[in-house]
């Protein structure tokens, strides 16, 4: 066996260890933060999820574009993105996918084109795409018409917030997780009157509103892990009255871990209405509270989501933090009738306000997630 000269070993320790990592540095890292997740809907299939994009310089970066492609298929081509500052670190960025597809893909390969001071560079990677069961739950609430106000879809506040963190390096997929997206899917319900409104009279009170004090009913069975039932409803509705802490933005709020460690999140509910108790073990159906205003609501509603709380960063009696540091996980509720054609007046539609309202063309749907903007009819 040949010797190696020990002239030679730096050469060699340096041309093994140093050059790998220099060769990574002051890149653009990828991650996606939470595996790919499937929008079901009635008559629409959609892959939903973030890439988080971060220099390893922290120099500031300019996309150029993003070409997603699967089976040899471009699915998307655009140069859309958001920064997403965590206080003085601003270089941070995500981009927001909802892609419809006629079939959900194996793997995604994703080609970025980026410039960093005034250099064009570009870089290709390939995200596997996971095929879970869908999970399938009741209704939250009970009969009547609700509106699925900003619901499922690409273009909304709940889909498009992530709550910055630090970031956080994951070597798997050399790429860093800068925040969470725990309202990837989540959908205020508001109950319609015949009308088409959601409350009578002027809308200044909350007994005004046709949600207001309706049942929530647990989804499924499961155990409570979160109350909060103390905060006050905000008592003239639109007006938002000012929060002591961010934190009280959910209102009194109910977490139900429904297994596979995904919990149900009830926001806003009535003060004192909540009638279960972290540690109660709930049947599917059951009552838990009552519909308020309470936290950051503009009128009495129901904010309900499905997510998955990182256990790996939080204690399980921190129930802000179940309900922030949380992956929103899609799901299709068991049956329902959806509304295909709405014309007229409705309290979102005020374009049309001299109309009458009119809901068309009922239809029994099963495993399905409402779009943002559906009517939705609950039986009791
Ligand atoms: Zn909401």
């Amino acid at each position: 066996m040949k010797k190696i000269s020990i002239t030679l070993l730096p050469i060699i320790f340096f041309v093994f260890f140093f050059i790998p990592v220099y060769c990574s540095y002051g890149q653009l890292k990828m991650a996606v933060p939470f595996p790919v997740q499937v929008y079901h809907g009635n008559d629409q299939t959609s892959i939903v999820y973030e890439l988080h994009l971060l220099d390893s310089l922290k120099r500031p970066v300019k996309f150029i574009s993003f070409t997603i492609s699967a089976d040899n298929k471009v699915l998307l081509q655009d140069s859309i993105y958001e920064n997403l500052p965590k206080k003085k670190d601003t270089n941070r960025y995500v981009k927001y996918i909802w892609i419809n597809v006629d079939k959900v893909p194996k793997l995604l390969t994703h080609k970025i084109t980026y410039k960093i001071d005034g250099k064009i560079y570009s870089f290709s990677k390939d995200v596997e795409v996971n095929d879970v069961p869908v999970i399938s739950i009741g209704l939250p609430v009970k009969k009547g018409i609700w509106y699925m106000e900003a619901g499922p879809s690409p273009i909304n506040d709940h889909r498009n917030y992530t709550t910055a963190t630090k970031s956080q390096y994951d070597s798997i997929q050399n790429g860093y997780k800068l925040g969470y997206c725990n309202q990837r899917f989540a959908i205020d319900f508001d109950k319609v009157w015949e009308d088409g409104l959601f409350n009578k009279n002027k809308g200044t009170q909350n007994t005004d509103y046709y949600s207001y004090l309706e049942d929530l009913i647990a989804v499924a069975d499961g155990i409570v892990v979160g109350v909060i039932d103390s905060l006050p409803d905000n008592p003239n509705p639109p007006e938002i009255e000012e929060f002591k802490k961010p934190s009280d933005g959910t209102g009194n709020l109910v977490l139900l871990d429904i297994g596979n460690g995904i919990i149900a999140n009830y926001a806003h509910c009535v003060a004192y209405s909540i009638k279960v108790h972290v540690g109660d073990t709930l049947k599917k159906g059951d009552f838990i509270a009552k519909i308020g205003n309470s936290g950051n609501s503009t009128g009495p509603h129901l904010h309900f989501h499905l997510s998955k709380p990182d256990y790996t960063k939080l204690e399980r009696t921190d129930i802000m933090g179940m309900f922030i540091a949380a992956e929103g996980v899609s799901f299709v509720f068991d049956d329902y009738i959806e509304y295909h054609v709405v014309s007229g007046k409705f309290a979102d539609n005020v374009e049309k306000k001299d109309e009458p309202f009119i809901l068309n063309q009922p239809k029994k749907v099963r495993n399905t997630m409402p779009y943002n903007k559906d009517f939705i009819g609950v039986k009791d």
